[in-house]
């Protein structure tokens, strides 16, 4: 049986008396045992990190960036590898852990311009002889705690930036599924990043909570549900640490009447259903203007699902794989059957889904709910698995008003061909991420990621820009020399009384 254990100090160590199984979801079969770090455990890797971290932070920053290069290249390398475990242990199809890879590595690709990021800020002559400038600090020992549904690019959001920018790294990854993040950390101290810079630790509550009130840690990027963002904010401040908090997501998007509506509908299929909706941004609720457009909406997503292909996420002719756990996709399954009972239609029933091959595996079919009103449970509440919801309403500005109202606020998108309902929707609406005719309009990694509302807790997004200060503190520097008489002393003028 394969023990995943932590990466302390650069060494592979698991000797913690706690385990818990890691199981495949597209069979239900226990593939690994991961440790649990005890608290002993993840303070070894606290020591380790503040041992390492004062050389570490006087390397120049292009030593640290090029390390960063050669990472880059190793991920390259081993690609097939890293997208297998992700396959392997959440059940996404190849092509689509690629995807989230690839984002990954453009934020390494971000932080390998560390040195023109750490630049600072100069003015001269703030004063009569006076210069002042801001430069960029390291922190010191900062943590990454991350969710089960990005395995490799959400760890990948955090650490190149905060090591890249001299901070020395514990990162605690998704207990489900923990080893990509893993070898992605071994293929980090490969390139170079010294052991002790950056250390990986398993576990569940005990590791997170021992990172949360540790004095040593001074900062924790947290990725996950909003409850357990909002116990992880309040925590890590009342500890004294800067803490960002990413948690959960519904995330609405408007069909106008005059959408194009079969782009619509095919952008609505990958936002819904891909990786079976297990992602912060998947598309959860269609509102269509108008009841025409929601007919049509209905009547073409109908014929969409019926051609989905469902199955083990390692064959990429499939569009989707299975539900991460079984407790997932009972909970999922719940929602269903709260729908109902509401009032809402289920038009798709994806329910008691088979797939040859598969029996055991966590399968569920795409659902699609048509007549969702504001106040349902499956409205209010994050789902979390492949279920679109399609809500009806007369205007524009009903939609805005639903989504305005809606506790999470993390990405919406339009559809239209009208730049200026675009422009007043993108100005007006209250949430983080807007896209235009995008479903998923993830930043890019040389832009910032973050919702608004309880979809986030903290001031700061993750990666990009802001990331840079999150890993950093600004220290303002003002400097003024008074003549000491040594530059005239140097001159070599012939001396006079003159
Ligand atoms: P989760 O909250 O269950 O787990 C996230 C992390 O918290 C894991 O590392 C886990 O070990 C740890 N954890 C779990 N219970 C804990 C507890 N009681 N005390 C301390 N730590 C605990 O989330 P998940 O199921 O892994 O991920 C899915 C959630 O993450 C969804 O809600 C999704 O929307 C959200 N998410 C948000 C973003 C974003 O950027 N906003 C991105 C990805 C995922």
């Amino acid at each position: 049986m394969n023990t995943i254990g932590h990466l302390i100090n650069g060494k592979t160590v698991a000797n913690d008396p706690r385990q818990q199984d890691v199981i495949n979801p597209s069979t239900n079969e226990v593939i690994g045992r991961v440790s649990l770090a005890s608290q002993a455990t993840v303070e070894e890797a606290i020591a380790a990190a503040e041992a390492a971290y004062p050389a570490w932070r006087d390397l120049p920053p292009i030593k640290r960036a090029r390390i960063m290069y050669r990472f880059k290249d190793l991920l390259e390398q081993n690609a097939d590898k890293i997208c297998e475990m992700i396959t392997r242990e959440h059940g996404k199809v190849l092509n689509d852990a690629m995807g989230e890879l690839q984002r990954g590595i453009e934020n390494v690709e971000y932080a390998c311009g560390v040195p023109e990021l750490l630049k600072g800020e100069h003015s001269k002559n703030v004063g009569p002889a006076i210069d002042s400038w801001s430069e960029f600090q390291p922190l010191g020992v900062v943590a990454g705690i991350t969710p089960f549904n990005f395995p490799a690019m959400v760890p990948l959001w955090m650490w190149p930036m905060a090591v890249a920018c001299g901070n020395a790294f514990i990162l605690k990854p998704s207990e489900r599924d923990p080893s990509s993040a893993l070898y992605i950390a071994e293929l980090g101290i490969e390139a170079g990043i010294p052991a002790g810079i950056l250390n990986v630790v398993n576990g569940d509550k005990e590791a997170v909570d021992t990172l949360l009130t540790d004095k040593r840690v001074q900062a924790v990027s947290f990725v996950g549900s909003t409850p357990i963002a909002e116990y992880v904010y309040t925590t890590g401040n009342a500890n004294g640490k800067r803490v960002q908090a990413f948690g959960g997501a519904k995330n609405h998007a408007i069909i106008m009447p005059d959408a194009d509506l079969d782009n619509a509908v095919s952008a609505l299929m990958g936002a819904a259903y891909g990786s079976c909706g297990e992602r912060c941004m998947a598309i959860s609720v269609a509102v269509a203007v108008g009841d025409d457009t929601a007919e049509a909406l209905i009547e073409k997503l109908k014929e969409r699902i019926a051609a989905l292909k469902i199955g083990d996420g390692m064959d990429n002719s499939n569009d989707m794989g299975p539900v991460v756990t079984r407790q997932q996709l009972e909970k999922i399954e719940g929602y269903i059957a709260k729908g109902i009972e509401e009032g809402a239609e289920l038009v798709v029933d994806g329910r008691g889904l088979k797939v040859p091959g598969f029996e055991d595996g966590n399968y569920l079919g795409a659902c699609l709910f048509d007549k969702v009103k504001e106040g349902m449970v499956i409205h209010a509440e994050e789902i979390f698995g492949p279920v679109l919801c399609v809500m009806r309403v007369d205007s524009m500005q009903e939609a805005m008003e639903i989504i305005d109202a809606h506790e999470y606020g993390n990405g919406t998108c339009l559809f239209t061909r009208d730049g200026e309902a675009a422009r007043y929707f993108s100005d007006n609406i209250k949430v983080g991420m807007v896209g235009i005719n995008v479903p998923l309009p993830v930043p890019v990694a040389f832009h910032s990621f973050g919702g608004w509302k309880r979809s986030l807790f903290g001031d700061l997004h993750a990666y990009g820009p802001d990331a840079v200060r999150f890993y950093t503190k600004r220290k303002t520097v003002t400097q003024r020399w008074p003549a000491s008489g040594v530059r005239e002393g140097a001159q070599f003028n012939f001396p006079s009384n003159g």
